[in-house]
């Protein structure tokens, strides 16, 4: 199965790919955490990736394409979370998954308003090891400020500030709105309200794939 997840910064399409991937064994594939990781190991592209994320800009089409022709040459079963972001993206993805004789089954859109998104943002820490996400109000790791899995002090990412939230989110109505369509009119689009609890949306979203 492949599906795809779509909605704002802090919709909480990583959270519901987490669960859902581990629950369907497909494997989650999240772009921004493919650049994070990059930038990690100071590879060029990841230090050329580095200018946009900082400013909360979308890393240019054909860096992001690279990297997701590459991953899904070993991953045929997937959820893919912050991809495509572009029409442009939409239109090379389509063209990779024809070559690869697969399609898309299902492209779920996270509907939530900007300052829930600024809310959940703004609360969120990750671990800088294991990349495992909280919150410190809605998802309080057990120990203070420190990953359940491996005791890491939790950081917030640089792009979580305020003012590049509401630019990523700027850029999301201009670049990204326009994809939702774009699946709609091939009848794949699904909306769910993600602004219920987490476990309300992961239900949501099991139950439209039955
Ligand atoms: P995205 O991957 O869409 O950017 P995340 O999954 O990282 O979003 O979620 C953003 C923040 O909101 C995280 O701190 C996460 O713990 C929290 N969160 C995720 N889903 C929910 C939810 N349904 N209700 C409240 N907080 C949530
Ligand atoms: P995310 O972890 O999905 O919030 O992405 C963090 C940042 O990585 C974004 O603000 C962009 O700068 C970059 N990024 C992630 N996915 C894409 C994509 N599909 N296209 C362009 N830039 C992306």
């Amino acid at each position: 199965m492949r599906l795809i997840f779509i909605g704002p910064p802090g919709a909480g399409k990583g959270t519901q790919a987490k669960i859902i991937s581990e629950r369907l064994n497909l494997k989650h594939i999240s772009t921004g955490d493919l650049l994070r990781e990059n930038l990690q190991n100071k590879t060029a592209l990841g230090l050329k990736a580095k200018e946009y994320m900082d400013k909360g800009e979308l890393v240019p089409d054909n860096l992001v394409i690279e990297i997701v022709k590459e991953v899904i040459k070993t991953n045929k079963n997937f959820i893919m979370d912050g991809f495509p972001r572009t029409i442009n993206q939409a239109i090379a993805f389509d063209e990779m998954l024809k070559n690869l004789s697969l399609s898309i089954d299902k492209v779920f859109y996270f509907s939530i308003g900007e300052e829930e998104v600024i809310k959940r943002i703004s609360g969120r820490r990750v671990c800088p090891k294991c990349g495992a996400v909280y919150h410190v109000i809605y998802k309080k790791p057990k120990n203070d400020e420190m990953c359940d899995f491996d005791g890491e002090k939790l950081i917030q990412r640089d792009d979580d500030k305020e003012e590049v939230v509401r630019n990523r989110f700027k850029v999301y109505v201009t670049q990204t709105e326009p994809v939702l369509n774009y699946y709609k009119e091939k009848s794949l689009l699904i909306e769910i309200d993600a602004s219920l609890a987490p476990e309300k949306v992961t239900n949501i979203i099991i139950e439209a794939l039955r």
